[in-house]
């Protein structure tokens, strides 16, 4: 493979203004519009077949370099300026996929596949984009000779469990990590995750917005390193799934449906811009369609797709709490991806709390150890079918973001019926399961199960 360093400014996705990579900026500072990274020497990675770019991708899954063994399989796509010592990894990237069974596959109504991204050092996809984040700092902290570097972010508690992981890799006598959360709006296992990586958790009143706009203007004022989704460096790692999905499927992309949960958006625009990548270097014939979900009560993009206009929404309780957000940072992202690429392949759809839960329990019953948003999606892809935005004959991978154990809480709750009101949520027993306490003598347990002596 050629020596390729790539060419990488961040671009305003706006007024079109290019910027020095090696700053921390996250909004155009001419006209506070979002930001990507773009690689200016991109048409130089289209000299390359695309039978040799397959090739080097797939040699590399045999590979002894650790650093290239997880989303830095695809080096040429993600970071190429950052070389390959300067690479965290933590074993992130490379997730299975996993065929839903016959069951599940029925009660969904089509044949499909889960990549599960709760296989992720932290558990869930934020990794990713923490892995290319992280190595960029690592990469400009010793180039600029940096110290005394603080990593913020706001978060619906994944994004601070990736990012207090991966920070808490890097030397403390340079970086120290902060990460705001709403109080009481994140899981029990996901606020364990920042403290035991040892970073200042700061918990604040109010939802995931409220906590996004505090370190908005922290990071507009003040010298930190921002690492939410924001910051155009973690969407690089992001794309990855996008990439991998591509290997997974041999790269065959045709009749493709990828369904994603969408929250603050980042995860989507990842997604749809990995695709972009692979389809411009001719690697994938055809781009897949994405459906994206969301809850009923956290639904901005579906209601833009449904009425042609944005506006925040109002969020309400929803146990798909990592997607909890009704005004999506990277909203211009989408519109412009969705407007310039994928036109009819991009549906949004929502889903009630109730099929939410149903798709999460559905799955878990049937071998999948996915979140309530990987629920989010099982359910947006029933609908889809039922309301034939889908067709069976289509091929479906479902993304679930995170592992299960991260929302067992939810899971609690249903069991317990011990959701408010403003979940709206209707249990079913047949989904309901609790442990039965027996006294600790077999005649009893045999009888409580009904067993038939051997003769
Ligand atoms: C962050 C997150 C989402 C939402 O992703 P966005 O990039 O914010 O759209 C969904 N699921 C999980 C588990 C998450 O952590
Ligand atoms: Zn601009």
């Amino acid at each position: 493979m050629p020596a390729m360093r790539g060419e990488l400014v961040y671009r305003c996705i706006a007024c079109g203004a290019s910027f020095d990579i090696y700053d921390f900026i996250y909004t155009c500072p001419h006209c506070k519009s979002l930001l990507k990274v773009e690689n200016t020497a991109f048409d130089d990675l289209k000299k390359i077949s695309p039978q040799r770019w397959i090739k080097l991708f797939d040699d590399r899954r045999s590979t002894d370099t650790l650093e290239l063994s997880g989303i830095f399989r695809f080096h040429e796509l993600i970071l190429p300026i950052v070389p390959v010592k300067d690479i965290i990894y933590l074993g992130e990237g490379q997730t299975p996929i996993v065929r839903a069974n016959q069951e599940l596959g029925a009660w969904v109504g089509a044949e499909f596949f889960v990549k599960n991204d709760g296989f992720n050092p932290s558990a869930s996809f934020k990794d990713r984009g923490m892995a290319s984040a992280i190595s960029y700092l690592n990469h400009v902290i010793r180039v600029k000779d940096l110290d005394n570097v603080l990593g913020i972010c706001a978060s619906t508690g994944d994004t601070s469990a990736a990012a207090a992981l991966y920070l808490s890799y890097l030397p403390k006598s340079k970086v120290k990590t902060v990460v705001l959360l709403p109080k009481g709006k994140v899981t029990a296992q996901q606020l364990s995750q920042p403290l035991g990586s040892g970073a200042t958790v700061i918990e604040l009143p109010g939802v995931f917005d409220d906590c996004m706009r505090i370190v908005e203007q922290l990071a507009q004022d003040y010298q930190v390193f921002l690492l939410n989704s924001k910051n155009p460096v973690r969407i690089l790692g992001q794309k990855s799934y996008a990439y991998e999905i591509a290997q997974q499927m041999r790269w065959r992309t045709q009749n493709l449906v990828v369904v994603v949960p969408i929250g603050n958006a980042g995860n989507v625009t990842a997604v749809m811009e990995g695709f972009l990548d692979l389809f411009h270097l001719g690697i994938i014939k055809e781009l897949p369609v994405i459906l994206g979900v969301q809850s009923e009560h956290a639904d901005p993009i579906v209601r833009w797709r449904d009425r042609g206009v944005f506006a925040p929404v109002k969020v309400k309780p929803s146990v798909a709490q990592a997607a909890m957000i009704g005004d999506p940072v990277s909203f211009p992202k989408v519109d412009q991806l969705v407007g310039k690429h994928y036109h009819d392949r991009f549906h949004a759809i929502a889903v009630s709390e109730t099929e939410i839960m149903e798709g999460m329990l559905m799955a878990n019953r049937h071998g999948h150890v996915v979140c309530t948003q990987g629920g989010e999606s099982v359910a947006g892809l029933r609908k889809a079918l039922q309301t034939g935005i889908c067709a069976p004959t289509q091929r479906f991978v479902v993304d679930s973001t995170s592992h299960q154990l991260k929302f067992a809480t939810f899971q609690q709750m249903y069991f317990e019926e011990s959701f408010g009101p403003e979940y709206a949520i209707h249990t079913r027993d047949e989904f309901k399961n609790q442990p039965v306490g027996l006294a600790a003598d077999p005649g009893t347990i045999a009888g409580y199960l009904g067993l038939k002596q051997k003769s």
